[in-house]
């Protein structure tokens, strides 16, 4: 993996203000490999293994680049948006200039050039400030760019990678409405006509609708042989036949466009083959509670700040601890995909968890501030509402907790 990440960085890559561009060459002849760092083996005390929360040169510089930006573009919209239901345009626009919709993306596509665990944390930083603008991007990176890096012929990636990655929007649509949970029963029909495609049928959910030149459309092409015809279409936003409904009045997300697609007779040729994805869930807890705890803090009752009643410290004790087991559990995962190892049960984990998590902490946060929690003048409200979506879309809970099952039940045959 080390390699081929060296091979990517010294490419040459596109100049735009992405705030770890400047550093790439310092990074040229260094492994991304966490373990392989410097300051990776200071921080692990000459341990082998290091912590998991060990980050790389670069994974730090991103982290820590995301961060600011997430503060000075993204925090002075978010209350706009949500009130407004919209994205603003200038968010979008600045992340594509920041480099964070083609993460993984190799540079000869206009990508960064980066890894999946950079990803994770870049959503991560993203949802501490507006979970919207994490699931915009989650969903660009980890499940359309994917989609079309391992999938896409060499004429697909030219055409829609070094869009995705400069300013096109992507959203994927699996879910009907017959069919959440049990996807694989979807209706969307797309019959075969000589070398093109006739796609009918209806999508509802669909996250960045609003904003997106491409549709990945997952349609069946041979219902007679059930999930096994379920085929990935590649639509673009001006095809016609193709309709995006006025989007959902959302309880949480307000700023993501969630939109209900028709396909009346789309004529289609481009396809791709398909997978899935997950967390946004950490940084939407962390966020809160980062928001909350400097109140805690100040607020004066009986004599005390409220933070230094044991009945609280216990309480934010606790949550704390929450919040750093769902940020293992993630990180554990990601870091199992990279190695190449098998990590399903363990990404159902940190989905079905943090999920968990985020519930507990926007609730006890609105809480720990009282009255005002439960107002629009200060965040945790929002945080509060964006929680829920988490234990819902992306396979809900109880799904999770399905999948692991069969896991644990296969692990046990022998
Ligand atoms: C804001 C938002 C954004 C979304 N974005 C997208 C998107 O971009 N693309 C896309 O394709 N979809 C998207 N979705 C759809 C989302 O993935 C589905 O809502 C989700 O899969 C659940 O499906 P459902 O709503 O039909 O619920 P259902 O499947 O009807 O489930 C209802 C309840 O029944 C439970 N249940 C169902 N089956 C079982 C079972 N076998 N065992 C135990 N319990 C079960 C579920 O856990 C849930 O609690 C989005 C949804 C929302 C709300």
């Amino acid at each position: 993996m080390a390699a081929s990440l060296v091979r990517i960085f010294s490419k040459s890559c596109r100049q735009i203000s992405r705030p770890w561009g400047a550093s790439r060459a310092a990074w040229r002849s260094r492994s991304t490999n966490p373990a392989a760092d410097v300051s990776s083996d200071q921080a692990a005390g000459g341990v082998s293994f290091p912590p998991l929360q060990t980050y790389s040169e670069e994974e730090s510089m991103m982290r820590e680049a995301v961060k600011k930006y997430a503060q000075e573009r993204i925090a002075p919209f978010v209350s706009k948006m949500d009130e407004n239901s919209t994205m603003d345009e200038e968010v979008i626009k600045s992340l594509f200039e920041q480099g964070l919709m083609g993460i993984e993306i190799d540079p000869e596509y206009n990508g960064t050039g980066s890894t999946f665990f950079a990803s994770i944390l870049v959503i991560e930083e993203l949802a501490k400030v507006d979970p919207s603008v994490a699931v915009l991007c989650d969903i660009q990176n980890t499940l359309i760019n994917t989609l079309f890096a391992e999938l896409g012929t060499t004429a697909q990636k030219e055409q829609y990678l070094s869009r995705l990655t400069t300013d096109m929007v992507g959203s994927f649509c699996l879910s009907e409405a017959e069919s959440g949970s049990d996807a694989f029963s979807l209706k969307t029909r797309a019959d075969k006509h000589k070398d093109y495609y006739i796609i009918n049928g209806s999508k509802l959910w669909i996250s960045n609708a609003e904003h997106a030149g491409v549709f990945l459309v997952m349609a069946n092409v041979d219902p007679s042989s059930g999930y096994k015809g379920i085929t990935c279409f590649i639509v673009d936003r001006d095809t016609e036949g193709l309709e995006i409904c006025k989007k959902e009045n959302k309880l949480g997300l307000r700023a993501s466009s969630t939109c209900p697609l028709n396909f009346d007779n789309v004529k289609m040729v481009h396809v791709l083959t398909l997978s899935l994805r997950v967390f946004q869930m950490v940084g939407l807890a962390q966020g809160c509670f980062d928001n909350t705890i400097p109140y805690t803090r100040q607020r004066v009752q009986f004599g005390k700040r409220l933070f230094d009643f044991q009945g609280m410290q216990h309480q934010i004790a606790h949550v704390a601890t929450q919040i750093e087991a769902g940020r293992l559990l993630t990180y554990n995962a990601a870091r199992l995909k990279e190695a190449g190892r098998p990590f399903i049960k363990e990404a159902c984990m940190a989905k079905y968890f943090t999920a968990e998590v985020a519930t507990l902490t926007t609730s006890k946060c609105i809480e720990w501030m009282g009255g005002v929690g439960f107002t629009k003048d200060y965040p945790i409200e929002k945080y509060y509402r964006d929680c829920k979506i988490g234990t819902i879309y992306e396979g809900t809970t109880n799904v999770q907790l399905s999948t692991m099952a069969k896991l644990i039940d296969k692990e046990y045959d022998s």
